[in-house]
């Protein structure tokens, strides 16, 4: 993935001459040194009621403009368009950082809430994920309305509090906009952090930049086998964890064929083009025809795997026996499954119960997050915000795609015509790599104003 220089493909970075990028750099430092890490119960509300106030003394005419409420340590910020018929915008990003990893600290170059900025970077936990975004959206509609431009559309910034763990933050202040019958056109929020090799989708030489419209589900399953322990030398049946183990065994074996959703289809279509390796540049001629071969040939390629099969990762074993000589009693597994958009909890559990069948082993679902609903490249606000990318990051091609993790976005659906997941800020691979929940997390100064660059152009043509 590395190898790409990104500022290669920075444009225009001229526009907005203006704009005042040292301190828009000092403010994002200010917002990296309130420590507003999520805690759940024991959480220390102080770095959240830092930055709150950080963020209305920082951004005077947005302050003005708009209506401020603190939801718990959520913050809902709206600032209402000249014309109320319009659905508004919804801008999101989370205001919680995870800490740093124990043991890591002698290795970060700043202290990780320092605030520290030097020549090139803003430097602290926060900076790519996802504070650049939460204050560079601020710095995209302060920009707009000190130059008098006032909305047409009213424009909502939603950051819940813990994003990173329970998302209840944002689960609240969706229903709150539902409730007051708030309806927005579309939303955008984070996705993937830096630009993507082309070559994982066959398309060598080519750089992308995707928009992420969906999310994969979240389910984990915990597999119970009983087990009467006894002396291991009649083993009649086979002990509970060898039924455990067959049980495993037959749930793999029984995966679903890999498919191509309507949006991996629609990433390989935007790139058959550029593809030029077979047998794929051949079967991307005609993807909805090839889909079963596509996706069987994607399946054995690492990087799409994911894009392409529901996943089931194996990932506790609770119950052992603790000598080679006694046989377990109750036994159990949980297995974390990735459900691709379109399949539900049901069928996981479908095909997992019928491979059970017989075996004794019983399945229960213990947390579930559905995959997020699969919007369109058609949709509302995608052909903008593709377009500002295209315009500020040259050679880049634009395509469809989903996030394989989740984000707070999905708790908007019911409120939201267009989920849009996309950063505007594109570090370097290598800063992406080591920074997020890694070390050493910063920000160059040349990639977060080029990023607010993005949200003001976005703005400017969805907004005024
Ligand atoms: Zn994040």
């Amino acid at each position: 993935m590395s190898g790409i220089n990104v500022y290669a493909h920075y444009a225009h970075e001229e526009d907005y001459p203006d704009l005042d990028y040292d301190s828009a750099c000092r403010r994002l430092a200010a917002a990296l040194s309130c420590k507003t890490v999520d805690c759940g119960e024991k959480t220390d509300d102080a770095p959240f009621e830092r930055l709150h106030a950080l963020v209305r003394a920082s951004y005077p005419h947005v302050t003005e403009a708009s209506s401020f409420e603190e939801v718990g340590r959520n913050l809902l910020i709206t600032c209402p368009g000249t014309d109320p018929s319009l659905p508004c915008v919804l801008l999101l990003a989370h205001q919680d950082v995870v800490p740093v990893v124990p043991g890591t600290e002698k290795d970060w170059q700043h202290d990780a809430f320092a605030g520290d900025i030097d020549e090139t970077f803003v430097w602290g936990r926060g900076a790519l994920d996802i504070k650049d975004m939460l204050m560079g959206e601020l710095e995209a509609l302060e920009y707009l309305l000190t130059h008098g431009k006032r909305p047409r559309r009213t424009v909502v910034l939603a950051f819940g509090a813990d994003e990173e763990t329970a998302s209840a933050g944002a689960t609240r202040l969706a229903a709150l906009l539902k409730e007051r019958g708030v309806r927005a056109a579309w939303l955008l929020d984070e996705g993937t952090t830096t630009m993507i090799d082309g070559a994982m989708w066959g398309a060598q030489g080519r750089v992308l930049a995707d928009v992420c419209i969906s999310q994969k589900g979240y389910l984990d399953v915990r597999l119970d086998a009983h087990g009467e322990g006894g002396h291991s030398s009649n083993p009649f049946g086979g002990s509970s964890l060898e039924r455990l183990c067959r049980a495993i065994t037959r749930i793999a074996d029984s995966r679903p064929a890999p498919r191509l959703t309507s949006i991996v289809r629609d990433t390989f279509r935007a790139l058959a083009p550029h593809i030029a390796e077979e047998p794929l540049s051949t079967l991307v001629r005609d993807v909805d025809g090839n889909a079963e071969k596509i996706a069987a040939l994607a399946a054995t390629r690492r990087e799409l795997f994911p894009f392409v099969a529901t996943t089931m990762a194996v990932d506790m074993l609770q119950g052992g026996s603790a000598a080679p000589n006694v046989m377990p009693g109750d036994v159990s597994a949980t297995i974390n499954f990735r459900l691709l958009p379109g399949t539900t909890a049901d069928d996981v559990l479908a095909w997992v119960r019928e491979a059970l069948r017989g075996t004794g082993v019983t399945a229960t679902p213990v947390h579930y997050t559905p995959a997020g609903r699969m919007d369109s490249t058609v949709g509302a606000g995608y052909a903008e915000v593709a377009e500002a990318l295209g315009h500020y990051y040259r050679d880049v091609d634009v395509v469809p795609s989903f996030v394989c993790g989740g984000t707070d976005a999905i708790r908007y659906e019911a409120v939201c015509g267009s989920i849009l997941r996309v950063i505007p800020f594109r570090p370097t691979p290598e800063e992406e790599a080591t920074g997020v929940h890694g070390v050493n997390e910063r920000i160059s100064r040349r990639t977060y104003a080029q990023g607010i660059r993005v949200l003001v152009r976005l703005l400017e043509r969805t907004v005024l």
